[in-house]
């Protein structure tokens, strides 16, 4: 059971980045374009019943979350660290479309955190009649002040989406048609919404006691993605690790972790490795977890140097190199970092 008896106590800071939940169509051209969102509670009066102590900071301009990069996670992170003391929770209103990128970086940039930071959006438009909003955002005001023992149930970087909130660096999107728009492959819910909220306690991140909350705001991005596919060419794949001053590289792989065995493929990687360059194997699935070795065809990635990027997301995985190559040049530090459940996006 959650714990919270005088609601006005409660204080949460809504934080409204962008994306459909904000928009409104265009008369002119019939496309969605965010619209200035400053007072939530007159778009949704039912938040009044709660009885919380309800504050917003919108971004102006807002953003359609195509446009988010590491400086917006940089400022939002500092939103946080600003308000940290004076608030029990921040839900941050995003679009879906980049929402699992800005919710792994986050989870990385807030070491420690003890509060709930929940991101959440819609699919359909605040003012539509078949919104999926009012449902996301009454949800998530709830999981962000629910409390137990007096502390917040979930201190974590969260997504929620339709009736389910999941741990934030283990999310993708998956569809922009469902509701359910984002999957967790490899990680169960930390909460179900239905007539009760329930809550998984035993899957639920805990900061560690007597450690401070600490808030990272450097981010390198001189990191790249490869996707393999079959008949990807010799001049692509070295042009990508040709890309000067990169550091890291996430190679998006077949299956458990198995790439080509071309030689030219194979020089090209151990020239990237020899040059220093970090390559981090993630699989395209969006189940399932890489095991190097299995198969002929990850064995030598394996026995080259490549890192295997266990069952990490591409969303995780990218902002966690660029929150590790933004902390340190010590390559075998970031390796051993990559091996490790930082904020709970891989399982050790
Ligand atoms: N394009 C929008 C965005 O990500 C889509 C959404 O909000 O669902 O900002």
């Amino acid at each position: 059971m959650t714990d919270n008896k005088d609601n006005r106590q409660v204080s949460l800071l809504i934080i409204y980045t962008g994306g459909t939940i904000g928009m409104v169509q265009d008369q002119e051209t019939g496309t969605l374009k965010p619209f200035r969102f400053d007072n939530i509670i007159e778009e949704v009066p039912e938040l009044k019943k709660f009885g919380f102590s309800l504050s917003t900071y919108a971004f102006d301009p807002p953003l359609d979350s195509s446009n988010i990069n590491p400086a917006l996670w940089i400022k939002l992170s500092g939103i946080i660290e600003d308000n940290y003391e004076g608030f029990n929770g921040f839900i941050i209103l995003h679009g879906t479309d980049t929402m699992a990128y800005s919710a792994s970086a986050l989870s990385f940039m807030l070491e420690n955190l003890g509060k709930p930071v929940i991101f959440t959006g819609s699919q359909l438009p605040i003012g539509s009649v078949r919104t999926d909003s009012k449902e996301n955002l009454i949800s998530s005001i709830e999981i962000a002040a629910a409390t137990r023992n007096y502390r917040p149930v979930v201190p974590e970087v969260g997504v929620f989406f339709e009736n389910q909130l999941y741990r934030g660096n283990r999310t993708t999107k998956n569809s922009t048609e469902h509701f359910r728009a984002f999957l967790s492959g490899n990680y169960p819910a930390l909460a179900e919404s239905g007539v009760h909220i329930r809550y998984n306690y035993g899957a639920i991140r805990y900061p560690e006691k007597n450690k401070p909350f600490v808030v990272h705001k450097k981010l390198n991005n001189d990191i790249a993605l490869l996707k393999l596919f079959p008949g990807i060419s010799r001049q692509f794949v070295e042009s990508v690790f040709n890309t000067a001053g990169l550091q890291a590289v996430i190679m998006e792989t077949f299956g458990s972790g198995n790439a080509p065995e071309d030689e030219w493929f194979m020089n090209c990687i151990q020239n990237a490795l020899g040059k220093g360059i970090i390559i981090l194997n993630v699989t395209q699935c969006k189940i399932g977890i890489v095991e190097m070795g299995i198969y002929e065809t990850s064995r030598k990635l394996c026995e080259a140097g490549v890192i295997s990027g266990h069952d990490i997301t591409t969303e995780a995985a990218v902002t966690k190199l660029m929150h590790l190559t933004g902390l340190s040049t010590d390559r075998e530090w970031i390796k051993r970092q990559l091996g490790t459940s930082l904020r709970g996006e891989i399982t050790c």
